[in-house]
């Protein structure tokens, strides 16, 4: 099969990500991923766990009963609608609720629970009669901070003797003052400020650090440095506790600078599999030759919810304007919306207020919406080389196996270019995508 090399309309502008699409950083697509969660993602994976003592018992818990939690933060935690720990819950809370104080390296997926878990932590380890500060939480932005002191705040609820303060750039104190929060959770700079430079917190007195999303964190030029001079201002018996959600070398290299003497849990993220998903491609030669293929599918099968996903903010534009033409109900994300707009857009799409969701490529990279039956290609995912993206196209359309209905993803392909590139995804997964005639649409569904 061939198709005409000719036709390829797409400008320059048009076929590279823009600027403002890579300034979308690691900061915020996890800021999204924690707007958009509102509940544990499902892993049928086992914790792996490496003991600082191996011949120590190693305790793992079922219920939240089995902690002894202080009855305020049981109360905290029901009334946040957690009926039991999450998988990396179960073996995190005892090590870090532990006498004396363990250290802990801990590894998940976003969604699993680690934020829940480090706060429990926090909240049980300090002594609401102290008037200062015992537990301080760096996070890599402002934005980030914020989100898990409202953790803190709805856990804490019942607790309202333990006070939050917020290190952040632009919260300025009077000189000279001393803290009484008993919780300090802020970015790097500022919280090293306020520990070295202004003195409001004695870290002599700190009980808990925790260093939340290592990963992002190291990304940002300085964080690491600033991070490692609040850990040698802490006590020796400080505990420590470090989270991230992947675990490259780097991450490891610093994880190991933080935190002394760790515990490690890892928990494998759930494999995608493609095994339950139909593919197809389509032939066309322009992108409103593809419009129209999209149309004719439209025509002949129900979708309920589809995302269409586009190589460029322009192209997704121009796309969700056609369909909104033709009626369709459309939800669009787009590089230059804030993190918050694109979280209320995908809520939106979540809750099924719109029936397709066009995006680009950079946009749409980690989010996952579940119920999603039928997803659109209508570019092929591809690295800035021009390579095809077999990550991203798993990501996309794959499944994590169990949990996974069925799903159905088209592919447009519209040159010689793209068809190469759609046969050598083929090759790597091993898996036929079969081409669709949407003049004759018979054999889909
Ligand atoms: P992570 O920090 O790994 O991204 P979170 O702690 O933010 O994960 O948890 C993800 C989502 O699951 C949040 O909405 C949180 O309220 C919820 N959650 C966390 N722990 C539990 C639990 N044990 N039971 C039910 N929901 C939970």
């Amino acid at each position: 099969e061939s198709t005409s090399a000719a036709v390829k309309p797409e400008t320059e502008a048009e076929s590279k990500p823009t600027d403002d699409d890579d300034k979308d950083d690691k900061a915020a697509q996890s800021l999204l991923n924690k707007l958009i969660r509102n509940n544990l993602v499902n892993t049928t994976n086992q914790v792996e766990v490496l003991q600082k003592d191996p011949n120590s018992p190693l305790y793992s818990v079922k219920s939240f009963e089995e902690l002894r939690l202080k009855p305020q933060l049981l109360q905290g935690v029901y009334a946040m609608g957690f009926n039991r720990p999450s998988k990396i819950q179960e073996t995190a809370l005892p090590m870090m609720l532990a006498e004396p104080p363990q250290n802990l390296i801990a590894q998940s997926q976003s969604g699993t629970g680690k934020t829940a878990a480090f706060v429990l932590a926090m909240l049980s380890h300090v002594d609401p009669n102290n008037k200062y500060p015992q537990c301080l939480c760096v996070s890599p932005t402002y934005e980030l901070a914020l989100q898990t002191g409202k953790v803190i705040e709805q856990m804490g609820k019942y607790y309202p003797e333990v006070q939050l303060v917020y290190a952040i750039r632009g919260n300025k104190l009077q000189r000279g003052m001393k803290l009484q929060e008993q919780i300090v959770i802020g970015t790097p700079g500022t919280m090293l400020d306020w520990c070295s430079k202004f003195k409001f917190i004695d870290p002599k007195k700190i009980k808990v650090f925790v260093l939340d999303e290592a990963d992002v964190m190291i990304a940002t030029q300085g964080h690491q440095d600033q991070s490692i001079r609040i850990q040698r201002m802490l006590p020796k018996n400080c505990q420590m506790l470090l989270f991230s959600a992947t675990f490259e070398e780097t991450v490891w290299n610093f994880a190991q600078r933080i935190v002394p003497d760790p515990n490690i849990i890892k928990l494998k993220r759930e494999e995608e599999t493609l095994d339950t998903i139909k593919q197809y491609y389509v032939l066309c030669n322009c992108k409103e030759e593809k419009f129209q293929a999209l149309c004719n599918i439209y025509g002949a099968i129900t979708i309920a919810q589809a995302m269409i996903f586009c190589h460029t903010r322009k192209t997704a534009g121009w796309l969700a304007g056609e369909l909104s033409r033709e009626n369709h109900q459309v939800a669009l994300l787009s590089g230059e919306m804030q993190v918050e707009q694109r979280a209320a857009v995908i809520e939106r799409f979540r809750d099924g207020k719109e029936k397709v969701l066009v995006t680009t490529n950079v946009c749409a990279r980690g989010i996952d919406v579940e119920q999603v039956s039928v997803v659109i290609n209508f570019d092929l995912p591809v690295d800035k080389d021009g390579n095809p993206d077999n990550e991203t196209y798993l990501h996309r359309i794959g499944r994590t196996g169990r949990f996974g209905k069925r799903g159905l993803a088209i592919n447009m392909v519209d040159s010689k270019m793209s068809m190469n590139i759609l046969n050598r995804i083929q090759e790597h997964f091993n898996k036929k995508i079969e081409r669709l005639d949407t003049d004759d649409l018979d054999e889909i569904e």
